[in-house]
């Protein structure tokens, strides 16, 4: 269905976020049909360049970042003609009355800050300053929200001085991703799944976002905040609240929000044996293609983690008992984000010992091949006696849903959209925020305290063994990351 004509004006239209994600994200909207001749996209930054040439880069951009067959038969010359673009200093004076000019009418105005987070302040401040907010103003906020509590409240006061929490998109872009609301989707529409989905049938749940790559060229800001802060604070505890969360009276931002704020406050402190913390080596031989964590951020004393396994309790009626794992790390033996919800075995096997003991696995797959599969025991064919094994149920989107399953589309299409028609639900809310970071900040505060220095595991490994181990001591084991 297109949406109304709106203007998104990009901050940071240049950068590479703009370029890899956000560009391509609306020109697949636009082949999609949903973005309307009329819309106004405007580039906002600090280079100085006329409309010809950021056209000229977005078409680049677009190229390169989506399928040869989106770009053919004039489509893409259509997209661009929707492009302006206006040099603007987020610090200073320049090209702010130009900007301005060019923004009238009530249409929805988006401003997407893709700039760092030292810029939200004061693009707040000038976009409101010089009349270009309205009743249908909203603002995108890119990751990382704060540091820690402290900055993330500072952030949002500061954003709370210009506009009002109905109009702050804040963007963790897991929450886009079609399993992801999947997921909902499965917990909420079946009868099968919630009356099992607590404590009594839930053995402990597994939370991996696995990735193959290093820090790349973000070195100098990874190594300020580590896993824990680029990865855990966000992007697994929203997993982890939506796995979690009680059903919400309606599919409604505000009481979606209000349960996943519940579980972040129903959080167990994390005790300090119940989480590991890695840096990764170099592989033998490899160390000038894929030099090791130190090398790559190019500080050879560094103690900043680029893995994290942790054990935590959620406190309430529903889970309490049932142990939750989280990992995530770079360097790993394979790009796999996955949710494990693991099953208690049948209180008793009718078949003998001889038959082995399987419990169910609900696999939720986040990427690659993004589905969900369902483990379930049935009798191994033929005629060795009543034997067990363990077969996949396969809810895989490319299967069941045809071409719309085997594309869908990227997680910053669907959220992009939703700004434009002011869903806020699958955005963070303000408190949300501060709460996980009330929950991150006296771990990070602990290693500090202790001087924690990260175990070393190799690059294309699992991890660390000792995160191995934080599950094994309880007789349990990860499941693989491939
Ligand atoms: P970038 O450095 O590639 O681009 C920064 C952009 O900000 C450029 O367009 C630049 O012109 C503009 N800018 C800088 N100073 C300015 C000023 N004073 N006035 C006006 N414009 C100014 O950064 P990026 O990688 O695109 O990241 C943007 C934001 O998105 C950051 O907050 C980053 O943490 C976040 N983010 C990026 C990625 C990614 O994959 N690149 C992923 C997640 C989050």
């Amino acid at each position: 269905i297109p949406v109304d004509p709106f203007d998104l004006i990009i901050f940071g239209g240049t950068g590479d976020l703009a370029r890899r994600k956000i560009l391509p994200a609306l020109f697949r909207r636009y082949c999609a049909g949903q973005i309307p001749q009329e819309a106004r996209i405007i580039g906002a930054a600090r280079r100085t360049q006329d409309a010809d040439a950021y056209r000229a880069f977005v078409a680049d951009a677009i190229k390169e970042f989506t399928t040869p067959r989106h770009c053919e038969d004039g489509t893409l010359d259509g997209f661009l003609s929707c492009l302006d673009y206006v040099a603007v200093d987020a610090l200073g004076a320049a090209g702010w009355q130009e900007l301005s000019a060019k923004i009238t009418g009530d249409r929805v105005r988006a401003y997407y800050f893709s700039v760092g987070p030292r810029l939200f302040g004061p693009l707040a401040k000038r976009t409101k300053a010089h009349g270009m907010v309205n009743d249908q103003t909203r603002i995108v906020v890119e990751k990382p929200f704060g540091h820690d509590l402290d900055s993330a409240k500072a952030l949002n006061a500061t954003l709370a001085d210009h506009f009002h929490e109905s109009q702050i998109y804040r963007i963790d872009h897991y929450l886009g991703k079609e399993t992801v609301q999947n997921l909902m989707a499965v917990r909420f529409g079946n009868m099968l799944f919630e009356p099992l989905w607590n404590s009594q049938y839930v053995d402990h749940i597994q939370i991996t976002v696995a990735e193959s790559v290093g820090v790349g060229g973000r070195g100098e800001y990874y190594d300020r905040a580590g896993a824990m802060r680029d990865m855990m604070q966000n992007h697994l505890m929203q997993l982890l609240c939506l796995i979690a969360m009680e059903p919400p009276a309606k599919f409604d931002p505000d009481a979606v929000r209000d349960e996943k704020l519940k579980v972040i406050r129903a959080l167990d402190p994390v005790e300090p044996h119940h989480i590991v913390r890695g840096q990764y080596l170099a592989r033998d031989g490899e160390a000038e293609e894929h030099p090791s964590y130190r090398e790559a951020v190019g500080n050879p004393r560094s103690t900043t983690e680029s893995y994290i396994a942790l054990r935590t309790h959620i406190s309430n009626w529903r889970w309490a008992g049932t142990p939750f794992y989280l990992r995530t790390g770079k360097r790993l033996k394979a790009r796999s984000s996955v949710i494990n919800v693991m099953f208690k075995d049948a209180p008793h096997s009718i078949f003998g010992a001889d038959a082995g003991r399987h419990a169910n696995v609900l696999s939720i797959r986040l990427q690659p091949n993004e589905g969900i599969t369902l483990k379930v025991t049935i009798k191994e064919p033929g005629q060795g006696g009543m034997r067990l094994v363990d077969v996949p149920l396969d809810m895989s989107f490319a299967e069941a849903l045809g071409p719309e399953g085997q594309d869908p589309p990227d997680a910053y299409e669907r959220l992009i959209m939703d700004v434009v028609r002011g869903n806020q639900t699958l955005f963070m809310r303000g408190d949300e925020v501060e709460a996980a970071w009330a929950w991150t900040d006296p771990v990070i505060a602990g290693w500090e305290a202790r001087g924690d220095v990260p175990k070393p595991y190799e690059s294309g490994s699992t991890g660390p063994g000792d995160a191995e181990l934080l599950i094994k001591r309880d007789g349990r084991h990860w499941q693989g990351i491939n």
